[in-house]
């Protein structure tokens, strides 16, 4: 089922594990992760950057995950990574089911974040507002409606040099000046970091929790960092933690490899590359997943063997033709319930 970032972090951040953020890049991805999640019993974060969300904009991508997202028995958040402007936000908000957001003004100066944050807060409960036709917001419980992201200092890529550590004071300033959710933070993480290791400042990480004890922080930039460095982390108050490089790169090595190995065939033979992405990426999942220790968090709405054959009609199931109500018909569904996607499934 989708929810949000509430839903899952919270206690996370209480029982000290972390839910990982996956990045999904193209269908092959979320359909690993999601069935990653689903074999662990664990919450996940897909997370779509702008970048996808133009690339695809034509495409039934983020229709089919999300309507198979909503499916599945384990709690999912669908999740906009590294929106930089109002338009970033408003692109993701196009979905049906989008239920987090991250607006990053962390190269803006602290002033200029937290007016960014709060725009796009005002925007967002605007939204849901009137999707819900409830026009008084005090009659609203915020948190269930949508979760918000935003970074405070600023975490630098592999090429560029422009990382700045988050400072306590800021960090104080900001949580007084806005309301978010999660909060990403520079503690010598850096983003896209493969070729080296990375290094976490643990000395500022442990004064960040102990001053922000209930606040969930996330860690981007997490493949250059060490696994036990990870789960130090998770112990000192991460509690999202962002995985998109690795997976990447497990998808260029394969094909790489088969391409050597097979020739161009490889492409596009369903028996070749598409299982020995999918295997490799929901493998590579799972491991975060135990890694960050969110395994066995959750209790699937409904074991995984009944939810499997349960789908297997679900041209019958009644949830199922509630949704295909003539009014809630648009062509973005009709896209989605696309026989070949459901069939999977
Ligand atoms: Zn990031």
């Amino acid at each position: 089922m989708i929810v949000n970032l509430n839903d899952v972090l919270k206690k996370a951040r209480t029982h000290k594990y972390a839910v990982g953020a996956f990045n999904v890049n193209s269908f092959v991805y979320a359909d690993a992760f999601i069935r990653a999640a689903e074999e662990k019993n664990s919450p996940i974060i897909l997370q779509f950057s702008p970048g996808v969300l133009k690339a695809y904009q034509d495409s039934c991508l983020v229709n089919a995950v999300t309507h198979i997202a909503n499916m599945s028995p384990v709690p999912i958040v669908i999740h906009l990574d590294h929106g930089k402007s109002i338009n970033d936000v408003k692109l993701a908000l196009q979905y049906e089911y989008f239920t987090s957001y991250m607006i990053d003004g962390s190269s803006l100066s602290i002033d200029g974040n937290i007016e960014i944050v709060n725009n796009v807060r005002e925007l967002l409960e605007k939204n849901y507002r009137e999707e819900l036709k409830v026009l008084d917001s005090d009659n609203i419980d915020k948190e269930s409606l949508f979760s918000l992201e935003a970074e405070l200092g600023h975490v630098g890529s592999e090429d560029d040099d422009k990382s700045i550590e988050t400072s306590l004071e800021n960090i104080e300033i900001f949580l007084e000046s806005t309301e978010i959710d999660a909060l990403a933070i520079s503690i010598g993480n850096v983003h896209g970091q493969i070729r080296r290791e990375t290094g976490l400042n643990f000395d500022l990480l442990k004064r960040i929790n102990s001053k922000f004890f209930d606040v969930p922080f996330v860690l981007h930039g997490s493949s250059g960092v060490k696994s036990q460095d990870l789960k130090r982390a998770i112990k000192y108050g991460i509690t999202k933690i962002n995985v998109n490089t690795h997976f990447k790169k497990i998808v260029e090595d394969l094909a790489e490899e088969s391409f050597e190995k097979y020739g161009k065939s490889c492409f596009s033979n369903y028996k070749i590359m598409q299982p020995l992405v999918f295997n490799k990426l929901k493998e590579y999942a799972m491991t975060m997943i135990d890694l960050f220790g969110s395994n066995n968090r959750v209790v699937p709405t409904k074991p995984l063997s009944e939810f499997y054959e349960d789908l297997e009609e679900p041209y019958s199931d009644s949830t199922y033709k509630n949704n295909t109500d003539e009014e809630n018909f648009d062509d973005s569904d009709e896209c989605i319930t696309a026989e070949k996607f459901i069939e999977k499934y």
